[in-house]
């Protein structure tokens, strides 16, 4: 029990971006099956144990963390997964982010296409990525070595291969020197 002890300031924290967050431990039996479903889909290439253990996810105003991660870890990452609850709280019209899961859920994984040019994913998490550097306001080599890791990501099994490499990597770059610009003010 590495974060829980905190969930409380953690949940709170959440709930300054979001009303309603509820923070959950990835540790369940709903999410041991959703990482069977991303071992498939991903034909394998992205592996249970590291899924488990190393994403953490948004499904409406439900936040999932890997068990193991830090306090610390976790309060870095909420700007990132609040931002997420707030476009599907969009897609739903404002009523709810429970009502505008599943149409986010069919942007982010189908439009264009499911694989190879999803747009659609590629700017839901670019967006959030903003979000998250905008709160906690990393130094530029840290955001550049995080962005890095980012277009890996994205342009890999962990992201079901969203976007061809170098076209994620422009679209970065171009977030990178606008949340720098306000750096600079
Ligand atoms: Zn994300």
């Amino acid at each position: 029990m590495s974060w829980e002890k905190d969930k409380g300031y953690l949940t709170n924290y959440a709930q300054l971006f979001q009303k309603d967050i509820k923070l959950h431990n990835k540790d369940n039996w709903f999410c041991r099956a959703l990482s069977w479903i991303v071992f498939i889909i991903t034909f394998g290439k992205k592996d249970r144990k590291s899924w488990m253990e190393n994403v953490a996810f948004a499904a409406a105003n439900h936040h999932f963390y890997p068990e193991k991660w830090s306090t610390k870890t976790i309060e870095d990452k909420i700007p990132h997964e609040a931002f997420h609850t707030k476009d599907m709280n969009a897609c739903g019209l404002f009523i709810h982010p429970m009502v505008g899961l599943l149409p986010f859920l069919i942007l982010y994984y189908l439009v264009p296409i499911p694989i190879g040019f999803a747009y659609a994913r590629l700017v839901f998490e670019l967006r959030a990525k903003e979000a998250e550097w905008m709160e906690n306001k990393p130094k530029l080599q840290a955001m550049q070595t995080d962005a890095d890791k980012f277009v890996e990501s994205i342009s890999g099994a962990t992201y079901l291969w969203a976007v061809p490499k170098f076209f994620a990597k422009r679209q970065t770059d171009k977030v990178v020197e606008k949340v720098y610009a306000t750096y600079l003010g």
